[in-house]
Formats: structure tokens, sequence, C-alpha cells
């Protein structure tokens, strides 16, 4: 039996030699890009703000949109984003203690995961927060790495015949943004249309990956990474193509470490792991977080989700990553994890 732990090395490992192994290649930034919204004084922030009667919400970023102050607000409960002029909202300083018990701190406090018994302490830290959600169903997410490929579009059109709305979880780097300005407007379009439900989740904009190098000087953890860069710079560069960020992030090799998770809750974001890598063609169980790669690397993943789709292997319903967070965690070795 092969143990969940060699699983998700592999899926580490595997995920981003399929995946991610065209990091940082150039291609021409393709034509057909939205009129930039001009994003300035783009700042983190935390504030609590009410607007009556709608709820409270938290903004966590400020910045000047178009000109106009605008705030990248929360609702500390459902977790959803929004992008909102300040002057509709009435705004003072908040506090994570203040908020400890929203879901939202809650979510940003999933502990690390446990070691196993008798295991070496490693310099990083893999698969970290959110891993397995609650409830029912699963959770599909695509990571878009940077690639010279074009999007998988019928991956995305397979959703769409799921169902209108059928939710996705895109975690975006900014690299692949800049270079696949054609893609991100037809997942405009799609999400407008209503064939499908994105959350965009923050990869890092220039998700560094060095083959061959060690876990604890790759990735993020490369010297010379300027972790807040990372996070602030993907933001800006979606919201002035016209989107708006989540309160997730997904460390590129899903590899991190204690330093950059207390960076990552300042910002006020969850990390989000996964469940496991498809090529593996792990049984998946209720709120399994699926991770597949749409960014024209892994064609080999895409069939086998599409297979599964197919056969109804995977748990329905699709569900928002945002209903994600608190799920218990996976088990380290449950005994049917492969097969
Ligand atoms: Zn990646």
């Amino acid at each position: 039996m092969i143990s969940r732990a060699i699983t998700i090395a592999a899926v580490l490992l595997a995920s981003c030699a399929a995946g991610c192994f065209h990091a940082n290649a150039a291609t021409p930034a393709a034509g057909g890009a939205a009129a930039p919204r001009h994003v300035a004084d783009y700042a983190r922030v935390f504030l609590v703000c009410d607007a009556p009667p709608m709820n409270t919400r938290l903004a966590i970023r400020s910045m000047a949109l178009k000109g106009e102050r605008t705030l990248l607000l929360v609702d500390p409960e459902t977790l959803k984003t929004y992008l909102e002029p300040a002057k509709s909202w009435r705004c003072a300083d908040d506090s994570d203690e203040s908020e400890s018990a929203t879901r939202f701190l809650r979510a940003i406090d999933t502990p690390p995961p446990a070691p196993k018994p008798g295991a070496i302490s490693k310099p990083y830290l893999r698969n970290a927060g959110v891993t397995h959600g609650a409830g029912d169903g699963s959770f599909i997410t695509g990571d878009l790495c940077p690639s010279s490929k074009p999007l998988d579009r019928p991956f995305i059109e397979a959703l769409e015949r799921v169902g209108p709305g059928t939710p996705i979880s895109l975690s975006i780097s900014g690299l692949w943004l800049k270079h696949h300005a054609d893609d991100f407007q037809w997942l405009q379009e799609q999400a407008r249309a209503g064939g499908v439900d994105i959350t965009w989740v923050n990869h890092s904009f220039s998700h560094p990956y060095f083959p061959g190098r060690p876990f604890e000087e790759n990735f993020l953890l490369a010297p010379g990474v300027d972790m807040e860069a990372e996070i602030l710079d993907t933001e800006k560069a979606l919201i002035d193509s016209g989107g708006t960020p989540s309160v997730f992030f997904r460390f590129p090799g899903l590899i991190s470490n204690p330093a950059l998770m207390d960076i990552l809750r300042r910002d006020h974001l969850i990390a989000l792991g996964a469940d496991g890598w498809l090529v593996f063609a792990p049984p998946l169980r209720p709120g399994a977080i699926v991770l597949v790669h749409p960014n024209g690397n892994e064609p080999q993943g895409l069939r086998i989700f599409a297979k599964m789709m197919a056969s109804d292997r995977l748990p329905r319903p699709f569900r928002a990553i945002d209903d994600a967070p608190g799920g218990a965690k996976p088990p380290l070795d449950p005994p049917s994890a492969i097969r």
C-alpha cells in the first residue's frame, strides 16, 4: 500500500513537473485585453465596515480604481469578496482579536498539518492550510501556473455542460495572466454568460520553480523572493484585468514555511491545499479538494478528470471553494487512500 505521505510528495513533484515546468516561460502577450482598470495606491488594510441595511464586511485592501477610492471587502461568514467604492461604507480600524470568532479568521488560522509520529521535521511545510472541504460534493481547483501553452478551454466547457454556474476555482499566477490576456477574457466571458462561476485564487506573481532544487530552496522559498510583492502584485494585476481576488492563496508546489504563512495571515488570506492530484486516481471522498492544471501542461490529468466525470466518480455536487473551510483534515494514512 502506498502511504498518503508518499502520495502527497508525488502530488507536489508531479504537479510541478507536469503543470509548472514552463514557469517563467516567455510568450508574447496576447491581444484582446479589456481596458485596464488602472489600480493605484494598493495597500493592505484591516477595517470593519457597515452600510445599512447590509451586513458587516471587513476591508482587507484599499486602492484607487479609475481614480475612485475602492475597498476589497470580505463577508466574514460567507467569505465572498467584493470591490466597492469606499464612499458607500462607514469603516473603522479593526483587529484580528475582534474578529476571531468569525468564520473568516478561523479559516485563516487553520492549523498546520500534524506531523506523523516519528517523522523527521522538515525546513518547509507542504500542503498547509485548507486541504479538505466541509460537507458533500467536491471542490474543483485548477492551477494556472505560468505556461507557454494556451488554456485548456475544453476542460472549462466540460464543466459548463454539468449545469449553469458550475463552480470552479482558478489559481492564477501573475505571469500566466500577463501572457494569456485572451484566455483570461474568454474565462471572464464564460462567467458573465453564466456557464461557470469562477473564484480567483492567488497563485503568486512569478511562481518561481527550479527543477531539481530541494523544496526548502524552491518555489516561494527560493532566495530573494519578495512574498508580499508576490501576493499584492497578483491581486493588482487581476483587478486591473477586471477580476476580483478571493481570500484564498495557493502556494506554488503547495510548499511554504511558517514565515510565509505569517505573511499570508497578516495579509488576511487563507492557504488552499488539496486532497490529491488526479493523475494518481485516488478514490475521492466527499469534500475532496481536487487539483488539476488547465494551463496546457497537464493533458493526462485532464483526461483522467474527464473520465472520472463521465463515470460519475467525482463526488457531486461541485461546490464553490468559499464553502470549503471547516472541513475535517483527512486522516494521515487512510487505508483506502490509494488504489
Ligand atoms: Zn503552480
